[in-house]
């Protein structure tokens, strides 16, 4: 299985990446498969077992003349274990089948205790005879059947880890892996007295020795009990893209493994003379030792290489990050930048919007809707508000005779000295319309704005603008209306202005150069 590091996304090695990222759930489908395949075998045996009894064929039951055959008990028990783990493998918690596995794993206990129990107390309970009456090689005596007492201690082992598999407590789940290992190790050590010819490491009698076939079958069961759940136990960490993921999948299959066929090859050199025990012993420590080492350093380089290159990729993320913060720094310095320039255009925009283009003050725009608010206001606390509506007079005959230029630069000046006389925030000149202009001022009664309006007449008329024209007065002049809002009751906007005018009008009438308001009348000064 070959293992790479794990990279960030967009690297050069990607691909190796996914490999690697992908070798946990490779592995993870490769238990899966070998369970599955393993619950198969060992049904297979036992059925095979079964007919083996049942139509009286030896090499089923005991492989080879001379060795122990297995009792139909175990070969039941296999059948009913592999149905179990199958079931509790493909199926998840909550599935209706669970509860039938738990019972054939109660059983499996059940026959395993009960058994070793007639072992170590010398007492017969008869289950052999209740389990196929008449397939029991009776021929041999009663307790003959019995299954061996490595077999019942692995079923009981075996029994146990079946009820606690892929149980919904965790800490019951997590307990299969360590329920398993003595079966494991019981059968690993059959299995190895069979392939090494210990016939003391399968035999305690005659008829209670475990068969070949058992030891081998009770091995592969241990093993995809122990592959059968990987979300809990080592085989979590047999699956997972880590460190000890990759040590675990390389190390642990390989070293027993050839450990296993060095110790068979040492052995059959023994067997045939090539050497004898004590060189035997030392070329076994030897090679296992070698093979280890050789085994050890193999995955400490792959895992050295992972390392560097998990490390140069944290510093290639570390350098972009530091990249992408300084351009972020930089987009948002730009951007605090040209929003504070937006705001200021937006400003000037707003104050063009508002402004008289020739004058400057405010325009026509601008006056109607200040006028608007400013009586909203006054209305809502009780106060008055002033309007004094301006024109220039004889400005037709100004014009005419001065030229409209002129007539635009005495427009300008004009504004100013209105403008001038607003003394207040919340005061407002305007130029309503042509020559006409208009004074807005809040919170100002009748006498203060006849006072203010005389005030602007008197500042125009300090202009000194020749009017040769004018049949007022030798320089321009302006006349004026000034209306009150609660001077007569509640007045809207329109009915303000139109008071005013009315009031301009009577000014225009009375000979210029004068400011009328509703209930007073201001007389002609010329400075
Ligand atoms: P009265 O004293 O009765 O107000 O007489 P008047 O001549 O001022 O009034 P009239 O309405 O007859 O004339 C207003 C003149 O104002 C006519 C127009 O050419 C001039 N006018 C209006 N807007 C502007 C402007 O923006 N620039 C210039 N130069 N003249 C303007
Ligand atoms: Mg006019
Ligand atoms: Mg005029």
């Amino acid at each position: 299985m070959r293992e790479t590091t794990v990279l960030p996304p967009g690297h050069a090695a990607d691909t190796a990446r996914q490999r690697f990222v992908t070798s946990g759930r490779a592995f993870q489908l490769l238990l899966a498969r070998l369970t599955r395949i393993g619950c198969l075998l060992v049904a297979a045996v036992g059925v095979a077992v079964v007919c083996g009894w049942i139509f009286d064929i030896p090499q089923l039951t005991r492989l080879l003349p001379g060795l122990a055959f297995m009792k139909i008990n175990t070969a039941c028990s296999l059948l009913a274990a592999s149905i179990a783990l199958w079931i509790l493998h493909t199926r998840e918690p909550g599935s209706s089948w669970f509860p039938v596995a738990r019972c054939l794993a109660a059983l499996l206990l059940a026959l395993g205790a009960l058994t070793l129990s007639e072992h170590l107390f010398g007492w017969n309970l008869g289950i052999d005879q209740h389990i196929a009456p008449g397939l029991q090689p009776s021929a041999h005596g009663s307790h003959v059947g019995r299954v061996s007492p490595a077999s019942s201690f692995i079923l009981v082992f075996l029994g146990l880890a079946l009820l606690t598999l892929k149980a919904r407590r965790s800490y019951l789940a997590a307990s299969t892996h360590w329920l398993v290992v003595p079966p494991l190790l019981v059968s690993v050590l059959a299995v190895l007295g069979y392939v090494y010819g210990a016939d003391s490491l399968y035999a305690v009698r005659p008829y209670t020795s475990m068969a070949a076939h058992t030891a081998a079958s009770f091995f592969v069961l241990s093993l995809c009990v122990l592959a059968a759940d990987s979300a809990h136990g080592f085989a979590s960490v047999a699956i997972s893209d880590t460190a000890g993921g990759l040590v675990s999948r390389r190390l642990l299959p390989t070293i027993p493994i050839m450990i296993f066929v060095l110790g068979w090859v040492r052995g059959q050199g023994q067997a045939f003379g090539l050497y004898d025990s004590q060189f035997g012993s030392a070329l076994m420590v030897l090679l296992s030792i070698t093979f280890c080492v050789i085994a050890v350093a193999w995955t400490a380089v792959t895992l050295h290489q992972v390392d560097l290159t998990r490390k140069l990729a944290e510093a290639e993320i570390l350098s972009l990050n530091a990249g992408l913060e300084l351009r972020v720094q930089e987009r948002t310095h730009e951007l605090a930048q040209v929003s504070s320039q937006l705001r200021l255009v937006n400003g000037a925009l707003e104050l063009l919007s508002q402004q008289d283009g020739l004058t400057g003050v405010s325009n026509r725009r601008y006056f109607d809707a200040y006028l608007g608010d400013q009586i909203a206001v006054a209305r809502r606390y009780g106060r008055s508000l002033a309007l004094v509506l301006c024109d220039v007079d004889s400005f037709k005959a100004f014009n005419d005779h001065y030229g409209h230029q002129a007539g635009d630069e005495c427009l300008k000046r004009v504004a100013a000295a209105l403008r001038s006389c607003c003394r207040r925030t919340a005061d407002m000149a305007a130029r309503y319309g042509g020559e006409e202009f208009a004074i807005i001022l809040p919170e100002t009664g009748l006498s203060d704005a006849l006072q203010i309006a005389e005030a602007a007449r008197n500042a125009v008329v300090r202009l000194r603008i020749a009017h040769a024209k004018s049949a007022t007065a030798p320089y321009v002049s302006i006349s004026g209306g000034i209306a009150i809002l609660l001077h007569d009751g509640n007045r809207s906007a329109e009915q303000l202005v139109l008071a005013a005018d009315q009031c301009l009008y009577r000014a225009k009438r009375l000979g210029r150069n004068r400011m009328v308001a509703e209930a007073a009348e201001f007389g002609q000064a010329i400075a």
